[in-house]
């Protein structure tokens, strides 16, 4: 499933081929959303926003498509009126004199006003968007320490987009790895130092993700596995998560892999030792 980064990246690309450009034809496939095409037919998307995995495409008249990709949506972006060979579903087209930004197989598309977006059940119970909001780590630290939220381990916490939108599974992974933090550790159990360190993580590595295109490690750190032969990007970009057997880069520690939840969460049983 795709993180914050990817879904800011995927909003870059659709940005650049719709802002600032008048729309000349939509189509929506659901039949409840096509009373939408004549309205927003002539008008010009003003921007391209995220919201942890949410998307939300602005137009000048105020209306804005939410959408969510879940696992299987995917946004293509081709020159005007030429269609990708895919044997996905086609859901959305949106298309200027110059480009068509087509939507596959995304089931959750709604059209609302700008002002009912905070109302929306998937938005309203968001946390802020590390990347979009750009909560500083006083603000995380502050959401750390919440009533609702310090008692929780981290391993669900960080995964939990009423906490923090954006993070997945591999940034959960090499946040708690770097902030040197097991994954059973609550909030509470952490001392304001480890609560610093671990929104500094949260932040950084967010950023880096979005910059690299998904690079996670240090760029230092890619640059010695480089030099030593490591040359392929899922070898490099990652240091713990799918990792699980593979010594740790950092102090070489054998990665570990538990299952949580359905999911499987990888830690380095030295740098995130239990007992710190
Ligand atoms: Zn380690």
């Amino acid at each position: 499933m795709p993180e914050g980064p990817e879904i800011r990246l995927a909003a870059d690309e659709v940005a650049n081929a719709l802002v600032g450009r008048k729309v000349i034809k939509i189509d929506f496939a659901f039949a409840q959303l096509r009373k939408f095409q004549d309205l927003l037919t002539g008008q010009r998307v003003t921007e391209v926003k995220t919201h942890g995995k949410a998307m939300l495409t602005c137009f000048d008249n105020d209306w804005v498509i939410y959408s969510h990709n879940q696992l299987y949506g995917r946004w293509f972006i081709s020159n005007a009126g030429e269609l990708p060979d895919t044997r996905r579903q086609l859901r959305l087209a949106i298309h200027n004199r110059d480009f068509s930004a087509l939507l596959y197989s995304a089931s959750e598309i709604d059209v609302l006003r700008s002002s009912e977006l905070r109302d929306h059940p998937f938005l309203a119970r968001m946390g802020p968007d590390v990347l979009a909001d750009k909560p500083g780590v006083d603000a995380i630290v502050e959401r750390l320490q919440m009533d609702r939220f310090r008692n929780r381990q981290l391993a669900g916490l960080l995964l939990d987009q009423g906490f923090l939108a954006g993070l997945g599974n591999y940034l959960r992974a090499e946040v708690l790895t770097v902030a040197g933090l097991h994954p059973l550790h609550r909030p509470s159990d952490c001392n304001t130092a480890q609560l610093r360190k671990l929104a500094r993580c949260i932040i950084r590595l967010t950023q880096r993700s979005y910059r690299t295109r998904g690079i996670v490690n240090p760029p230092s750190l890619v640059k010695r596995l480089r030099t030593q032969g490591i040359n392929r990007r899922e070898q490099y970009r990652f240091n713990t998560y799918g990792r699980a057997g593979e010594p740790c880069y950092y102090c070489g520690q054998i990665i570990e892999c538990s299952n949580a939840g359905g999911r499987k969460m990888y830690f380095c049983p030295k740098c995130q030792s239990a007992s710190s």
